[in-house]
């Protein structure tokens, strides 16, 4: 009794944490376009979700 569900969102993705609103200003950042609620990591020549592992090669 009393027990309290703790989320665990002590350690979130690096690979998009990055990415994020700061202080009202959305930071340039893709989001993906089958979860929307996750951003993609910007790498050299690809755009990956971490969630879905949605891969979108840059042109
Ligand atoms: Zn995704």
């Amino acid at each position: 009794m009393g027990k309290k569900k703790k989320p665990k969102n002590k350690r979130p993705s690096k690979k998009w944490e990055k990415y994020k609103v700061e202080a009202g200003k959305l930071v340039k950042a893709k989001t993906c376009p089958r979860c929307r609620i996750h951003f993609l990591a910007d790498h050299k020549d690809r755009w990956y979700c971490g969630n879905c592992h949605y891969l979108e090669v840059k042109k």
